[in-house]
């Protein structure tokens, strides 16, 4: 009886995360990588009103991602590809300066 428990308790811990879809196609992975994103944009638009930059203005990528700057941040990784794309300018408002290389993490409203 045990035996047969235990078996059972083996299998579905197997078929679990199997049959979890979501988890990695529009769960928790993609919310993650959204959140990167926002991070992103959010780091380049407090830097935009602390320096009084504008939208055109380049962005200076390496410091943002230096542990030594004031401005850092850590460099995201998209929990599924770890492909981002960089603006190297400042994008106007509703564009994100930061794109994942899967169209399905595309942030809704990038700020
Ligand atoms: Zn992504």
């Amino acid at each position: 009886m045990l035996c047969l428990l235990l078996l059972g308790f083996a299998g579905w811990l197997w078929i679990a995360p199997k049959l979890d879809p979501w988890a990695r196609y529009s769960g928790t992975e993609v919310v993650a990588c959204k959140m990167n994103q926002r991070n992103v944009q959010q780091m380049v638009r407090a830097l935009e009103n602390m320096e009084g930059r504008k939208p055109g203005d380049p962005i200076d990528w390496d410091k943002i991602f230096d542990p030594k700057s004031e401005y850092y941040l850590k460099k995201p990784v998209c929990s599924v590809h770890g492909e981002y794309e960089y603006s190297p300018v400042i994008t106007p408002r509703g564009e994100p300066v930061i794109r994942c290389s899967d169209s399905k993490h595309r942030m809704e409203d990038p700020g």
